[in-house]
């Protein structure tokens, strides 16, 4: 089951990694800006239509 995790969306609090933001781009008519929800790392995405998995596993050093 892919999850929240996996998804580029996803970005993990620096004090808990099992919770973050997902944080989308919207684009309306008018102008584009950015929304974000707060999710769990292990909430499954296989019903989010906006699931864009990750190239590859992000590790702590940036
Ligand atoms: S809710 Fe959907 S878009 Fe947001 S992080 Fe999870 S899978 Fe990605």
């Amino acid at each position: 089951m892919p999850t929240c995790n996996e998804c580029r969306s996803f970005f993990p609090l620096d004090e808990n990694p099992d919770k973050g933001d997902c944080v989308q781009r919207v684009v309306d008519p008018r102008q584009g800006y950015y929304r974000a929800k707060p999710v769990t790392a292990d909430q499954d995405s296989s019903k989010c239509s906006s699931f864009q998995k990750k190239s590859r596993a992000v590790s702590g050093n940036a």
